[in-house]
């Protein structure tokens, strides 16, 4: 049974855009938290000097990743950073010389066997790209004789609204992408691919497709333009038809799934040994007067990036962080880009939602991914009803944003479903 998704308006308006390549900007900050897990402790000081690929973070938790800079010049600051996720962590704030002298660290990393590419996609820096930020190198060091994996789902759905930066890693990257596919599937000894594409890019479909006619193991699934055909439990089913339990990872069921830009990425580590310091961002809105896709220094603030776009500032009622669906709003335009950035959206109109009353049509729990009864949820969370929340399973709550979109009553169910969980978390 396939699972629900909606219909939504692409707005893919910087599709043909070739990414531009940003200037080096003036200064810097760099979060030590750009990924899922625990934020890394800072290796330099206020008057070091810096190149471009150095580490300047890291951390011996299990669930982190390093962190380089993306620029060269001197450490000016370590300063406090307060996330949109709510959480501090230290930033480490570079005043950029221009030079963009590279580190003599930089290096194409010698990759033998699993472990030394396991190590490598670690001192890589990178995490998923299409948002959550999980390490990569955890994401790929399963124990084999413990969960077999026998299938590599490559996330390029890119359905959310606007975005356009993986589908121009497909466009400007094939190589990078397949070539970074490759050397996954074979280090891992995974059986097959599945790049899974939303049926409204069929040029990247036929690219990618007219590139690995030769290879039987490399499948191009077609997705219907559905939203959140990205949705990891989504995109896993629908490439395999496999169900990712409550509870479970999709490498419980033989799977992983990585964002194409990811892959790309990767590829191009393993031939230059530059680390995760650049983003290409999709900077768009209706306060936009240039869309386009940018690759961006890591630590560029987003009021850098508006003006590079001619955003009309003055007419700017919310800039999101990420699509117009599942992204987070940005109340401070000096905060930096970050690795999982992959959009940013000035939006001129914010017109009002007024709510009304639930009309029980049933509209949000038909639209709802995770097969869950929103309009309950809501009721329960306003009942401060922790045990009915964990009944109604809210941890399940992906925060796609699609029960809000098509609930006529304009209620915040999605928003009210953050506060739920956050709520049972700490009633637990
Ligand atoms: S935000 Fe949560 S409850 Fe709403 S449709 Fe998405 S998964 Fe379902
Ligand atoms: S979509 Fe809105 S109005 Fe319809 S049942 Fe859900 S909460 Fe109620």
């Amino acid at each position: 049974m396939a699972l629900n998704c909606i219909k939504i308006q692409h707005k893919k308006f910087t599709e043909n855009c070739k990414t531009k390549r940003y200037p080096v900007p003036e200064k810097v900050s760099i979060p030590m938290s750009q990924h899922m897990g625990v934020p890394c402790e800072p290796l330099v000081s206020v008057g070091d000097e810096v190149k471009v690929g150095q580490r300047i973070g890291d951390s011996d938790a299990f669930m982190s990743t390093p962190v380089h800079s993306s620029v060269s010049g001197n450490v000016v600051e370590i300063e406090n950073f307060l996330s949109s996720n709510g959480r501090v962590c230290k930033s480490i704030v570079i005043e950029c010389d221009g030079k963009q002298t590279v580190s003599e660290d930089v290096k194409p990393p010698v990759i033998t066997d699993k472990l030394s590419f396991i190590n490598a996609v670690r001192e890589s820096g990178c995490c998923g790209l299409g948002g959550a930020g999980f390490p990569t190198h955890i994401k790929l060091k399963y124990d084999e004789n413990k969960t077999p994996v026998d299938s590599l789902v490559i996330n390029a759905a890119e359905c959310e609204p606007y975005i356009t930066s993986d589908y121009r890693e497909m466009m400007e990257n094939p190589d990078d992408v397949l070539n970074g596919i490759k050397t996954i599937q074979n280090i891992l000894n995974i059986e097959k691919v599945y790049i899974c594409i939303e049926k409204n890019k069929p040029k990247a479909i036929e690219l990618l497709n007219n590139m690995s006619l030769n290879d039987d193991a490399i499948n191009i699934v077609k997705l219907s333009s559905l939203y959140p055909q990205g949705a990891e439990k989504v995109i896993a089913y629908n490439a395999t038809g496999r169900t990712v339990r409550e509870g479970e990872l999709p490498l419980n069921q033989g799977v992983i799934v990585m964002n194409v830009s990811t892959v790309g990425f990767l590829n191009r580590y393993f031939k230059t040994g530059m680390p995760l310091t650049r983003r290409r961002i999709t900077i768009d809105g209706d306060a936009v007067k240039s869309p386009c896709n940018v690759k961006v220094p890591i630590g560029t603030s987003v009021a850098e990036l508006l003006r590079f776009a001619d955003c009309e500032e003055d007419k700017v009622s919310k800039v999101l962080a990420g699509g117009l669906m599942m992204g987070m709003c940005i109340y401070d335009l000096n905060t930096p880009i970050v690795k999982t950035n992959n959009a940013i959206l000035a939006l001129k109109s914010d017109k009002k939602r007024i709510q009304t009353n639930c009309i029980r049509c049933g509209r949000c729990i038909k639209a709802c991914p995770a097969g869950l009864m929103p309009t309950e949820l809501e009721k329960a969370y306003n009942q401060r009803d922790a045990e009915r929340l964990k009944l109604l399973r809210v941890n399940l709550c992906m925060n796609c944003g699609s029960c809000s979109y098509v609930c006529p009553a304009k209620r915040n169910l999605a928003e009210t479903n953050q506060l739920a969980k956050i709520f049972v978390t700490d009633n637990n």
